[in-house]
């Protein structure tokens, strides 16, 4: 039996999956973010949300008539991600989903332990998590452009949603505000459509699914979490929905909110001067900063 905390209700295992799912599919055709005959790259690392993902988009591929491939991007994190690809590579060839793996190194020319090491060595100007969002969100729009994917699928749910929108505002970031929605456009020729199935979707739901679909993988955590400062905020908000329930629903209605009123200088995409990939500025965000690793290894 599975409790709704912020809707008061107890669902038996095959109600929790039938309204879970129908959530999802919801937000995917009504919403539009797939449409039939589209070739989706779903994104996974491995861990339970996003391996949940690939299960319910796998599970309906033929009621939504899509074509699926799934990609993982290999970070260089030892210890941590090697075991979570081989749960990756069980269950993409259980639900018959051709997985492609691609790393920092191949795309990026360093792992994110050597990445790391260099930032080290220049007194933590970047965060790991910084470094490793910019190279993953390239890695992952490099392969999925790569494949001939008309979207790309994320597993983020509404506690990530929620998270990134308090970072955000901690930070006065008004452009990430208006950018961040559950589906981006297709706002360069090289920029790969981003969609969220699981937006609306707490966190909790979604490893409950996953665990009702038999999806087990390796409980290990990735050693620079300590550096995230959206680590703390994802304590923080935990324990506030301990204490109201409906608090992160109510964060996200406000989110919804304030991004369609935000007024952000929103220049167009360019193209980087250095990889050609979608930029804000002359280089991109991925180059800059590998401009940087470079500079701190040769000083
Ligand atoms: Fe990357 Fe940070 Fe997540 Fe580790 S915790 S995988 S460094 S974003």
């Amino acid at each position: 039996m599975a409790w709704i905390p912020y809707s008061g209700v107890h669902l038996c295992a095959r109600h929790f999956v039938q309204r879970f799912e129908s959530r999802a599919l919801w937000a995917v055709e009504k919403l539009g973010m797939i449409r039939r005959g589209e070739r989706v790259a779903v994104a996974v690392s491995g861990g339970k949300d996003s391996l949940a993902l690939l299960r319910l988009l796998s599970k309906h591929r033929d009621r939504l008539s899509i074509e699926l491939v799934a990609v993982l991007i290999d970070e260089g994190i030892r210890g941590y991600r090697p075991r979570k690809v081989e749960a990756a590579e069980r269950y993409a060839r259980e639900w018959g989903v051709e997985l492609v793996v691609r790393s920092f190194r191949d795309l990026l020319g360093l792992t994110l332990d050597e990445a790391v090491a260099r930032l080290m060595e220049g007194g933590l100007r970047y965060k790991p998590c910084t470094v490793c969002g910019v190279f993953r969100r390239y890695a992952l729009n490099a392969v999925a452009l790569e494949l001939g994917a008309d979207k790309l699928a994320t597993a983020h749910n509404l506690d990530d949603e929620v998270q990134a929108f308090l970072l955000n505002m901690a930070q006065a970031s008004f452009a990430a505000i208006a950018r961040e929605g559950a589906a981006t456009p297709r706002s360069h020729p090289k920029l790969v459509p981003r969609v969220k199935p699981f937006y609306f979707i707490p966190e909790k739901e979604v490893l409950v699914y996953a665990l009702l679909q038999g999806i087990e993988t390796p409980e290990v955590e990735c050693p620079y979490i300590v550096y995230s400062t959206r680590h703390v905020f994802r304590r923080w908000l935990n324990a506030v929905a301990e204490m109201d329930p409906t608090v992160k629903h109510r964060v996200m209605a406000l989110k919804v909110m304030v991004s369609g009123r935000v007024e952000a200088p929103r220049e167009p995409l360019r193209s980087c001067t250095l990889c050609g990939m979608p930029a804000s500025k002359g280089v991109c965000k991925a180059c800059e900063l590998r401009g940087y690793l470079s500079s701190v290894a040769k000083a």
